[in-house]
């Protein structure tokens, strides 16, 4: 079990849609906003070494969509999926399998790009499984209204047409080493991968605790769809990641890649923080 950072690059979002209801003077110290009001985060995917399978977890925004598009996004930062997966050594074609936490713009656009003749979309990993759950593909095929913008049709069919689509199993299993814990705060049905290494559990965060900040069970994301599900939900796990000394892995906190948590006189709140490496 080998597992590398994937930076896909950053992009920003309002402050406001991030922390919802909590105020931004509270927030706005740890997570300075520009003259925008926007806040710059992480698109941080994880590529696992499991015996003879490379797996993707989450492909970053990706590049097929319109300058228009990107120009509410923001991107910056160095690094790109191609830059990354190169400096890890792979090729597109190497990926046995992509796991796709749910269809959310940010989390699924570079698993499909265009064609060399840009007529046409393909699949960027012309070798890999394609892993979602099958109810959260059914929501994001006829999404509400809240969700609508954030899942792009060009994201999602040319997976489906594809036939390189398969959905989890009822054991939630990708293999012996990494199974999927559910939530449904945030969307229907987004998997948050658990992966054992050793003695050790990493838990990939994506937007169930889109980043360290995100750790108080009150932050609770405008983005959303049942923000006190989200609550319930992130109590239980934090309760859980404390009891089993989880490492947390997140995907949109642009300094912090990874945390413990521990019981404080002020509630479950991070121990450790730092980058992957320094914990595995
Ligand atoms: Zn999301």
């Amino acid at each position: 079990m080998n597992l590398k950072v994937i930076d896909t690059g950053n992009f920003k979002l309002d402050g406001g849609a991030m922390f919802g209801v909590v105020p931004k003077v509270i927030w706005q110290n740890l997570n300075p906003a520009d003259e925008n009001n926007l806040c710059n985060w992480a698109m941080r995917c994880l590529l696992v070494e499991d015996g003879n399978r490379l797996i993707l977890i989450d492909t970053g925004i990706g590049g097929k969509q319109s300058d228009k598009f990107y120009s509410y996004y923001y991107l910056n930062g160095d690094q790109s999926l191609e830059k990354s997966l190169h400096k890890a050594g792979v090729d597109f074609g190497d990926i046995t399998d992509v796991l796709l936490t749910h269809l959310h713009f940010d989390h699924c656009g570079g698993a499909v790009k265009w064609n060399t003749k840009r007529d046409a979309y393909e699949l960027a990993f012309p070798n890999a499984i394609y892993w979602s759950h099958p109810e959260h593909w059914n929501h994001a095929l006829y999404p509400n209204v809240r969700e609508k913008p954030s899942f792009l049709e060009e994201n999602i069919l040319p997976i489906s047409q594809s036939g390189q689509l398969k959905f989890i199993p009822d054991d939630l299993k990708l293999s012996d080493n990494i199974s999927m814990l559910l939530a449904n705060g945030h969307t229907e049905k987004m998997m948050c991968p658990k992966i054992k290494i050793g003695d050790k559990t990493l838990v990939y965060m994506a937007d169930m605790i889109p980043s360290a900040a995100h750790i108080p069970v009150n932050y609770v994301m405008g983005y959303d769809i049942r923000p006190l599900k989200v609550m319930e939900e992130k109590a239980a796990f934090l309760k859980e990641a404390v009891d089993n000394n989880y490492l947390l892995f997140f995907e949109h906190d642009n300094a912090i890649e990874c945390a413990t948590l521990g019981y404080t006189d002020r509630g479950i709140k991070a121990i450790q923080k730092g980058k992957l490496s320094d914990f595995i």
